[in-house]
């Protein structure tokens, strides 16, 4: 019998897999046995050997067993159980801060007992809090452990019997089809082979090598997820070039006559990045085009420009900011500068209600709202455009590719595509923006303005806080506008916001001489402008801000900036938020105010930031130092997101990988798919190409 492939086969198929399973593993792209086993594991634990408690290291997740020599409970900051327990080389305390009475009695009765856990210091020497544990001896496992990304409803547990079904079918012939193998890189390992040891590692299996993801098998992987990455924005790419766009007539008066309303000479780079532009709008194929230019380097005037040829031609303009803030921002310099030539602007954010916006839509629907700014509100249905012809987005780092898609499509009118302009100010490397951004043309704005005067960094200590207070101070009592960036790792906006809070408080009653404001997200979009405007004008010395701030915000004359607990975020990140200084010609300082002690990792980051202005430089560097994942940030994710291949440590591979894609796409699109279908959740617009 020929046995079915397992993409033919779904999950239902499998022993305790029912509707409400299946629907929950809907959700994270899994419909098939195929798609099973390309859920790949995040990482691994070694629950294969008993370590001997005398030789637990700090840090180390372990299995221990020993008999349980005392039970008590402590009272500390907060109470707890303890458990010693003893073998034949030393002690360990087990710590439970959620414990039952019954739990209590089994452990102090248990003559002996297994456990699972990380090792860690605490009152009692080395502890390891809230272990799994058995008084069975029953937890040895004769394989290493994956830990799957799982979702709601999906447990690891679960999620392994499923793994172990498919594997099974796989031993007796469902196997999976080699796709691609007349290259090198993927007859080297079969893939069945690559795919069993990956979710089934036998305990010989190098353990720093698979958590590392550099086992031949991981590698094997690896290249086949960046190929079907590289695959698919390239038929993105080639679909885009098939489609008709509108070709716009050169630009003439009005845009020469915004040059002139700038009140300033371009730099020879905007000059070639703008003519690169017009040029492409000039073509009946739509514009795709990443333009990257440092943090100041003068991306809004290339996008007013911009606008004006696509208005130039009776064509409306869409610019789409990340923030409130920034696209407010940019609604403003583009009213200066639009306005004058006689171009309707107009404004639309989410908090934009009620017949205000019946008013704004009603505009932009007749198409006598030539350029519309606002936040990605300006994407929703009821927004209607009367011939939309240029879609901007700011600040892109923070869309990756399928959102980009999404925007196409909403852009499209009668068959015919606007013309994109995507503007990042986060550096990327050369040698991943062929493989991040396949799908797209680049310019780059590799100079600043003339005038700027470099930014000083300093990276001192948060005992240090008062210096650093009392040199704000005296700036801004001589003139000067600072920065005060509130900064939290923790996700919760509300606790980010408190912090900004109560910074802005204590300064004010440090500083009475000084007027200070506060900016952060959970305040009103009025409110919001309100202070902006006010800092902008000058009658704001101090903004206490969180990282609202981070994008885009030019305000020329704040020419100071400290930044708490700087260690905490990317470099990328730091070097956009210090971006908001330097930007006039006065001597600018940026102060780093970190919390010790300050890990090495840190350090070198931190050092990165003082000795280096340049965007390019100190991408590299988060690269070298952190890798592509802390590159792009949580938030940024979006960007790209592997399942096993890691841009940095596989960076070798993308020549290969370009190659291989060429000869998929011109003789074999068949496999091409296969090997899309198998990695990525496809976007439905590229199952048609
Ligand atoms: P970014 O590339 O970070 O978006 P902006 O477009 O906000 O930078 O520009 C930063 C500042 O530099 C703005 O105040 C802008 O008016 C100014 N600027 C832009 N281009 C020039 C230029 N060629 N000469 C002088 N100033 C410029
Ligand atoms: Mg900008």
């Amino acid at each position: 019998m020929i046995p079915e492939p397992l993409d033919q086969a779904r999950v239902e198929s499998l022993k305790g897999v029912g509707p409400a399973l299946a629907g929950k593993l809907a959700r994270i792209g899994i419909s098939n046995l195929q798609d099973v086993l390309f859920h790949l594991p995040l990482r691994y634990e070694d629950r294969t050997r008993i370590t001997p408690i005398g030789a637990a290291q700090l840090g180390s997740t372990i299995v221990i067993e020993g008999q349980v020599v005392a039970c008590e409970i402590a009272f500390g900051k907060r109470r707890s159980l303890l458990a010693y327990v003893q073998d034949n080389t030393g002690t360990i305390a087990l710590r439970f801060y959620h414990f039952s009475k019954a739990q209590q009695n089994n452990l102090k009765n248990a003559p002996s007992i297994r456990c699972y856990g990380e090792v860690r210091r605490g009152a009692a020497g080395y502890e390891i809090y809230h272990p799994e544990y058995s008084t069975k001896l029953d937890m040895l496992e004769d394989r290493l452990t994956p830990i799957y990304p799982v979702t709601e409803g999906v447990t690891q547990q679960r999620y392994r019997t499923m793994v172990k079904q498919v594997l099974q079918l796989m031993s007796e012939g469902k196997v999976l089809r080699n796709l691609g193998s007349e290259h090198q890189l993927l007859s080297k390992v079969d893939i069945n082979t690559a795919i069993d040891l990956v979710h089934n590692p036998s305990p010989e299996t190098e353990l720093s090598q698979l958590q590392e993801g550099i086992h031949p098998a991981q590698k094997r992987l690896a290249f086949e997820e960046l190929l079907a990455h590289h695959l698919s924005m390239r038929l993105i790419r080639q679909e885009m070039l098939s489609l008709q766009g509108i070709a716009l007539p050169m630009p003439a008066s009005t845009y020469k006559q915004l040059i002139t309303e700038f009140g300033f000479e371009l730099t020879k780079a905007q000059l070639k990045v703008a003519s690169e532009i017009s040029l492409d709008m000039n073509k009946s194929v739509p514009m795709l085009r990443l333009l990257q230019g440092d943090v100041g380097s003068g991306k809004t005037v290339i996008a007013a420009m911009a606008s004006v040829h696509a208005s130039e031609s009776q064509y409306q303009a869409a610019i789409m900011a990340p923030t409130e803030i920034l696209a407010e921002q940019h609604f403003i310099n583009f009213s200066n500068w639009l306005n004058p030539l006689g171009i309707e602007t107009v404004w639309l954010s989410g908090k934009v209600k009620g017949k205000k916006r019946e008013e704004h839509l009603g505009i932009i629907g007749s198409g006598n709202a030539r350029v519309v700014i606002g936040t990605h509100a300006l994407f929703q249905n009821d927004v209607v455009f009367k011939n939309l012809g240029l879609v901007i987005i700011d600040e892109q780092h923070r869309f990756g590719v399928h959102q980009r898609l999404a925007l196409r499509e909403k852009g499209e009118y009668n068959g015919v595509l606007p013309h994109q302009l995507v503007m990042t100010a986060t550096p990327i490397p050369r040698t991943l923006t062929m493989s991040l951004y396949a799908d797209m043309d680049c310019s780059v704005i590799d100079e600043l303005p003339p005038g700027r005067s470099p930014i000083t960094t300093s990276v001192l200590a948060d005992n240090r806080r008062e210096e650093v207070i009392d040199r704000i101070e005296s700036a801004c009592s001589s003139g000067a506008q600072a920065y005060w960036v509130c900064t939290l790792i923790d996700d919760s906006e509300v606790i980010q916001c408190q912090a900004a809070e109560s910074t802005a408080e204590q300064l004010t009653s440090l500083l009475p001489e000084i007027e200070i404001g506060l900016i952060h997200g959970r305040m009103s979009a009025n409110d919001k402008t309100k202070v902006m405007s006010e800092f902008k004008m000058g009658s704001i010395d101090l903004l206490v801000a969180t990282t609202v701030i981070e994008v885009g915000v030019d305000v020329p004359n704040a020419s100071l900036m400290v930044i708490e607990n700087p260690e905490r975020l990317g470099l990328a990140q730091l070097h956009q938020l210090r971006g908001r200084i330097g930007r006039g010609s006065t001597k600018s300082f940026c102060v780093l105010l970190y919390h010790p002690p300050l890990g090495e990792l840190s350090k070198q980051r931190l050092n990165v930031m003082r000795e280096s202005q340049d965007g390019f430089f100190i991408a590299e560097q988060d690269l070298q130092i952190r890798g592509p994942g802390e590159l792009f940030g949580s938030r940024q994710s979006g960007v790209m997101q592997f399942k096993l291949a890691d841009l940095l440590r596989d960076n070798h591979m993308l020549k290969d990988v370009r190659l291989l894609a060429d000869d998929l796409l011109a003789s074999d699109r068949t496999t091409a798919f296969a090997i899309m279908d198998r990695w990525l959740t496809m976007p439905e617009k590229l199952s048609q190409v």
